[in-house]
């Protein structure tokens, strides 16, 4: 089935600790429920070490791809990257994560609907607070840096998590909910949303 008719595609989002310390976590709900998704899953959880560490594993190629879309970005701005090694540096980004992730409750989330994941990821915005555009969660409500972050030697504080794919939200869904804890039912919502010809309205 093409994603684009897929009505059942999931993400998991989570409000990081900064989200909840914010008091960001109605204005993150407000924004995914009110653009039409499902929510059929939540929690809230202080992440343990372990836990943080397999959630920023779950992509084996995400050192490579995460420290070479950092040094473009120290790059796109004309400034020089703390290395110039794609894994060195998202195996030191990783490890702030961990520590940033397990600080504090989280509210873990599923979320589902037609492009759920791509849909999600838009109202979430980019992932550097300082590029990610206004309008969106990170874009109004964050003004970190990569440069900033990495002075102090912390991760950047984002607000959130979501799925960057398909096979991301599978694994990230089994890594924070039993399959049981993610909920199957009908949203009155989603026949307005999905329905093709609407019958029923004026009977
Ligand atoms: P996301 O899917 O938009 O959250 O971004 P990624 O999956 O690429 O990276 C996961 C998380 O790692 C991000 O949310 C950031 O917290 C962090 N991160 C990613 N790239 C960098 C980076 O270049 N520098 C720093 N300090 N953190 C980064
Ligand atoms: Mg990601």
């Amino acid at each position: 089935m093409n994603n684009y008719d897929d009505k059942q595609e999931k993400s998991l989002v989570l409000v990081k600790p900064d989200g909840v310390q914010r008091a960001l976590i109605g204005e993150a709900i407000k924004r995914y429920e009110q653009c039409g998704l499902k929510l059929v899953a939540m929690k809230m959880v202080i992440p343990t070490r372990d836990q943080a560490l397999k959630h920023y594993s779950v992509d084996p190629d995400w050192a490579f791809k995460t420290g070479t879309k950092s040094i473009e970005s120290w790059k796109a701005k004309g400034l020089t990257p703390p290395t110039e090694d794609p894994i060195e540096l998202a195996e030191n980004v990783r490890k702030q994560l961990v520590d940033f992730l397990s600080s504090g409750p989280v509210v873990a989330m599923v979320w589902q609907g037609m492009n759920a994941i791509g849909v999600i990821r838009k109202i979430t915005g980019g992932t550097e607070p300082l590029t990610s555009v206004p309008g969106t969660i990170r874009g109004d409500y964050t003004i970190d840096s990569y440069r900033a972050s990495d002075t102090d030697k912390r991760a950047v504080r984002n607000i959130i998590h979501a799925s960057g794919s398909v096979e991301e939200a599978d694994k990230e869904m089994a890594l924070w909910f039993k399959p049981e804890e993610i909920l199957n039912y009908r949203l009155i919502a989603e026949e307005i949303i999905y329905d093709a010809n609407l019958d029923g309205i004026l009977e």
